[in-house]
């Protein structure tokens, strides 16, 4: 007999107790749907959905069970009703740009409408000289000037402008553009005398805080979060040539780029981040602005690298890979702590380590 991807899932599955389970429910034999049901229920085990996303998936579990309805329409209704949980996080990702683009075009628009006023007092003044004095050289002189002020005010404005398309809305740092920018520049002037080293941040089971607290007061404490990283960096920065730029790199993950840093200075300002973090009260307000929670505390995992001397092309992709692996080795390893990323060279062998 032909062996259908049910039988599989039965014969694996704990002696086909999931198949006498379906079978008890009512559910066909249908390919489609049994796959897309045990599909259903394994996805709780995946750590990259929401809570929120993982109660929906139950509650549509539960709804395909109790309904009964096994036809086609049926089944592709389900299948839209699960795409539209499994996309909620990209959703949402896609409204903050829309957002963040929404609010640039809105300060080009104003920028735009002050600058046809200037023009206009521009014009105004070019005619009023011309009509008014005799003398070419007090024309040539006023019309100069007028032009230098609005050329001026278009300067200012284009870095602004600029300016705002490089920072993150919620917490004020530079966003993962800025984030970009910093690091492939520190990275041109990176040499055997100068150094450049990059430190990944991620805040511990936010996820969990975002469950216990809301997601309007998670957004509250990642913009605490980015305040207190740019304290710690600030304290550091005083001294040095080129400054070390704090920056979202995105969700709960923080950046910061060290130009000038050894990896051994990199950790230092790492450690100080995360004892700050660490030995800061959060508090939550309630609409009122009362406290609502007192004493809460946020962590947070941290990964260090620098740029190694055997890197030879694509050192920023590198750098970012390398800080990424020591920040999930300070996850592996319990959480809450700095990580720094190495290599060891051993008759030619390369061989990665996490210290
Ligand atoms: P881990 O210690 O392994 O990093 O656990 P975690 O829960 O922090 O990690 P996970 O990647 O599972 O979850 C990240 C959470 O961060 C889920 C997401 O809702 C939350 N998050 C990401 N961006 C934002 C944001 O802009 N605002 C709020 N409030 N939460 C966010
Ligand atoms: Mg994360
Ligand atoms: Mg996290």
């Amino acid at each position: 007999m032909k062996t259908t991807h049910n039988d599989i899932h039965c014969k694996q599955s704990n002696k086909g107790r999931i198949c006498t389970f379906l079978d008890e429910q009512g559910v066909p034999i249908n390919e489609n749907w049994r796959s897309f049901i045990l599909f259903l229920n394994i996805l709780k085990y995946h750590q990259y959905l929401t809570q929120k996303q993982k109660k929906s998936i139950n509650t549509l579990f539960a709804d395909i069970l109790a309904k009964g309805d096994y036809t086609d329409k049926q089944f592709q209704d389900r299948i839209e009703q699960f795409r539209n949980i499994y996309s909620a996080t990209y959703i949402n990702k896609l409204q903050e740009t829309i957002k963040e683009s929404e609010k640039l075009l809105q300060e080009f628009k104003k920028l735009s409408k002050k600058r046809t006023g200037n023009v206009e007092v521009l014009q105004n003044t070019t005619v009023n000289c011309i009509g008014g004095s005799e003398n070419p050289r007090d024309i040539i002189k006023e019309v100069r000037s007028a032009f230098t002020n609005v050329i001026e005010e278009m300067n200012r404005d284009t870095e602004k402008l600029n300016q705002l398309s490089k920072t993150d809305q919620l917490t004020r740092l530079g966003n993962r553009r800025a984030f970009d920018e910093y690091l492939n520049a520190s990275i041109q002037k990176y040499n055997s005398s100068f150094p450049v080293s990059l430190m990944m941040l991620d805040i511990d089971f936010f996820k969990k805080f975002n469950d216990n607290y809301g997601h309007r007061i998670g957004d509250q404490a990642l913009s605490t979060v980015g305040k207190l990283c740019k304290y710690c960096v600030d304290k550091f920065s005083e001294n040095l040539d080129e400054p070390l730029l704090p920056t979202r790199y995105g969700g709960e993950e923080f950046a910061v780029i060290m130009p000038g840093l050894t990896i051994e200075q990199a950790v230092k300002v790492a450690e100080f981040i995360r004892k700050t973090l660490e030995d800061y009260d959060f508090i939550i307000r309630n609409n009122k602005g009362e406290i609502a929670h007192k004493n809460i505390t946020i962590t947070a995992s941290i990964g260090v690298a620098e740029v190694l001397p055997h890197w030879l092309e694509n050192q920023a992709n590198q750098l970012v890979e390398a800080a990424d692996k020591a920040l999930y080795g300070a996850k592996e390893q319990g959480r809450n702590q700095v990580r720094s990323y190495s290599v060891k060279l051993d008759k030619g062998q390369e061989t990665e380590i996490i210290i």
